[in-house]
C-alpha cells in the first residue's frame, strides 16, 4: 500500500499550547511520525511514496483566500524561535477591522489553543499536499492507501485552525475524491472533528460521521453532540455518536457498527478515515480505555465496508505506541 508523508513536518515543534489560562507543553510532537514511521519501515506491506508536489492540494478553495492569506503573511513575520497566540475578541468580526495582521488572525481561530510559528504554513501546506496525494493515489486505482500528515487537520474548519490543526487534510483529501462521487469521512479519533462537520455541514455530497467523547468531557466542548445532524440538503449528513469519558472496547464497538450502518446507507464511492489513537487508555489527552489490540478490531470492521479507503493519520499523543497503533490498524484493514 502507497504512503504518503512528508519530512518537513520534523522541523515543527511549537513549544506550548494554552489551555485554561496556562501554558502546557505541546503534544503534537514530531516523535508522533517518527514512531510510526519507525514501525513501518520494515514492513513490506507499506511503499512509501515520494514527497507530494508542493501547494497541489490548494487548500484556499476550501478555506477561502482571506484565512490562508492571513495565515501566510502572518507566519512570514514571526521571527525563526517566536510562538504566536492569536489574539481573541468577541464578536469575531471586530478582529478584521485591525490595521494589524496579527489582530486579524484571530478571526481565523475558535480557541487560544494553537500557536503559529514561523514555519506553520508552510507545514501546514505539506500537511493537505500529504493527504491530497493519497487522495490522488485512490482516484488513480489504489484501494488503501496511508497518508501520515502532521500537524492533524480534523479541528481546522472552513475559515478557522484549532486543536493543534491548522489546515483540514482529511476534508481537502475528501473533497479530491469527490472526482470518484459521494465520500464518507468516518472519524474515529477520540476528539470530535469540530473542523470536518463545520466544512461538510450543508453538504449532502460527503457524509460526516464520528465517533468521539462526548463534549461534555472532552475537547472540542463547543461541538459534537448527537443533535448536530446537518442543515440544509445537508440535513442527516452529519452523524455524532458522542460516548461517555472511560469508554471501553464493548461500547465502542457497538457504536462503531452504528457508524458503519450510516456510512453503508449512504452508499460512498470512496472513505476517509480519520485515524487517531488517542482513544488508547494510555493516551496522556483521550479519556477512553481502548488497547492496542483494538485497533486491529476496528480496521476488519471498516475493511467490512469493501470499498476505497484512504486512512489520514489525526491524533494520538502516548508516542510509543504509536506505530503498533498503526501497524494493527492494517493488520485488521488488509487481512
Ligand atoms: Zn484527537
Amino acid at each position: 500500500m502507497k504512503v504518503f508523508y512528508h519530512s518537513l513536518e520534523q522541523n515543527y515543534a511549537p513549544r506550548h499550547s494554552f489551555f485554561n489560562g496556562v501554558l502546557v507543553p505541546y503534544p503534537d510532537v514530531p516523535g508522533r511520525t517518527r514512531n510510526i514511521l519507525a514501525a513501518i519501515e520494515g514492513d513490506a506491506r507499506f511503499e512509501m511514496q515520494p514527497p507530494p508536489a508542493p501547494h497541489s492540494a490548494a487548500p484556499e478553495a476550501l478555506h477561502g483566500p482571506g484565512f490562508v492569506e492571513a495565515m501566510e503573511a502572518v507566519c512570514g513575520r514571526l521571527r525563526e524561535d517566536e510562538q504566536f497566540f492569536p489574539f481573541l475578541a468577541r464578536p469575531a468580526a471586530l478582529l478584521l477591522k485591525s490595521a494589524y495582521p496579527r489582530i486579524r488572525m484571530g478571526y481565523y481561530t475558535v480557541d487560544g489553543s494553537t500557536p503559529l510559528l514561523a514555519q506553520s504554513y508552510q507545514v501546514a501546506l505539506a500537511a493537505a499536499d500529504t493527504a491530497t496525494a493519497g487522495a490522488q493515489a485512490l482516484l488513480e486505482g489504489e484501494r488503501l492507501a496511508y497518508a501520515i500528515p502532521r500537524p492533524p487537520g480534523h479541528h481546522a474548519g472552513r475559515e478557522f485552525f484549532a486543536g493543534y490543526c491548522l489546515f483540514n487534510n482529511a476534508a481537502l483529501a475528501a473533497v479530491r475524491l469527490g472526482e470518484m462521487g459521494k465520500v464518507a469521512i468516518l472519524d474515529v479519533d477520540f476528539h470530535h472533528g469540530n473542523g470536518s462537520q463545520d466544512i461538510f455541514y450543508d453538504r449532502d455530497d460527503v457524509l460526516y460521521v464520528s465517533l468521539h467523547c462526548r463534549p461534555e468531557e472532552a475537547y472540542p466542548y463547543i461541538a459534537g453532540s448527537r443533535e448536530e445532524g446537518g442543515a440544509g440538503k445537508g440535513r442527516g449528513c452529519n452523524v455524532n455518536l458522542p460516548l461517555p469519558a472511560g469508554t471501553a472496547w464493548e461500547d465502542y464497538e457497538a457504536a462503531l457498527q452504528t457508524a458503519l450502518e450510516h456510512v453503508r446507507r449512504f452508499a460512498p464511492q470512496a472513505v476517509v478515515l480519520s485515524a487517531g489513537f488517542d482513544t488508547l487508555a494510555q493516551d496522556p489527552i483521550g479519556l477512553f480505555s481502548l488497547e492496542i489490540d483494538h485497533m486491529q478490531r476496528i480496521g476488519r470492521m471498516i475493511a467490512g465496508l469493501g470499498l476505497p479507503l484512504l486512512v489520514v493519520q489525526e491524533g494520538g499523543y502516548h508516542v510509543p505506541s504509536l506505530g503498533a497503533c498503526a501497524l494493527k490498524l492494517f493488520d485488521g484493514l488488509i487481512q
